[in-house]
């Protein structure tokens, strides 16, 4: 008889996947993972009772981590990736011709190992990649000693439960800051907004009070059940977020990145955000301002309720 394995996040609600095949369950030194097989989404990892990604549609939220922030920038050398020891977010920001080194910091070595066992096809040898730099450490820890200056840092962690609720933090925030070479942009997942809004909220206050120009974007992860994904965008370089289709274009052509989601008009689709998002963002700006910490324009441009 097939088991059937349940999401817990959502407290009144469950997703149950069936698994025809249990790959491996352990708990790890930092939380409790399973990777098992389901008909329909292929091979599946949960941590702590959260879907983390599927074999079949990983690649809508690796590309749009990835390729957003570094079609943004004219030439990305320097990338660190918190979290996502799957690989996937790596593999993506590898494909960048100008990339000169990429460092991924990772807490649970656990994870890249059964990645790589169970699914190897998601990392596709970016671990091997001479210009990959693999750091098992507490993401938290890693910004704030780290002396290196990056031009993008991506935060592909879980959501704010467990070892991951740090990185969803002023403190860690700040640090990334730091850790920017100027013009530098920072990218994090940030749940799902019409469910969690609070969770979008908070991270866009602190974005504003942190950052000139900060703005969530979107993407349709299916496997993250309860509506459109939230990934948020934060920078000092305001006309980042103003990058012209034209020049996405250019650029995806010369670095001839392939994807199979991303593309350059849905770059720049993906910042059209819903209004219940626009009004979550409108607080968060509010709010920081109202703090007197806030110097961030979030786009688009907050419109006065009539
Ligand atoms: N896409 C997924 C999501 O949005 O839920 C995230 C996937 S990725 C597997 C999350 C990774 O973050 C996990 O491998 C986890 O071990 C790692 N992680 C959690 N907390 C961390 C921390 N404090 N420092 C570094 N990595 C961490």
């Amino acid at each position: 008889m097939a088991r059937w394995i349940e999401e817990t996040f959502h407290p009144h609600w469950r997703v149950r996947l069936e698994a025809s095949k249990v790959l491996h369950e352990v708990k790890t030194a930092h939380q409790h993972l399973v990777i098992f097989e389901n008909e329909t989404w292929g091979t599946v990892l949960m941590l702590d009772g959260v879907c983390q990604l599927t074999t079949l549609d990983e690649f809508v939220y690796h590309e749009m981590m990835a390729h957003v922030p570094l079609m943004a920038l004219a030439a990305p050398a320097r990338v660190l990736v918190i979290g996502g020891g799957d690989g996937g977010v790596l593999r993506e920001v590898l494909k960048h011709p100008s990339v000169a080194k990429a460092t991924l910091c990772e807490i649970d070595r656990t994870v890249i190992d059964l990645s790589l066992e169970h699914y190897p096809q998601i990392a596709d040898g970016c671990f091997d990649d001479p210009r990959a730099e693999v750091v098992i450490a507490d993401g938290l820890k890693y910004v704030a000693d780290t002396r290196e200056r990056f031009d993008a840092i991506i935060v592909d962690s879980s959501e704010p439960i467990g070892p991951s609720a740090v990185l969803h933090t002023r403190a860690f925030f700040t640090d990334c800051k730091r850790a920017l070479k100027k013009g530098g942009i920072l990218v994090t997942q940030n749940g799902l907004p019409f469910l969690f809004p609070e969770h979008l909220r908070a991270t866009s206050e602190i974005f504003a009070s942190l950052f000139r120009a900060t703005s969530p974007y979107m993407c349709t992860q299916p496997c993250y059940f309860g509506g459109p994904f939230a990934l948020n965008w934060a920078s000092d370089s305001a006309n980042l977020l103003a990058i012209s289709a034209a020049t996405l274009k250019s650029r995806m052509a010369k670095r001839t990145i392939e994807t199979r989601y991303y593309t350059p008009t849905g770059h720049l689709a993906a910042f059209a955000l819903p209004g219940y998002v626009e009004k979550v963002i409108t607080e968060a700006v509010e709010l920081a301002r109202s703090k007197g910490k806030s110097f961030a324009k979030s786009k688009p441009p907050a419109r006065k309720r009539k």
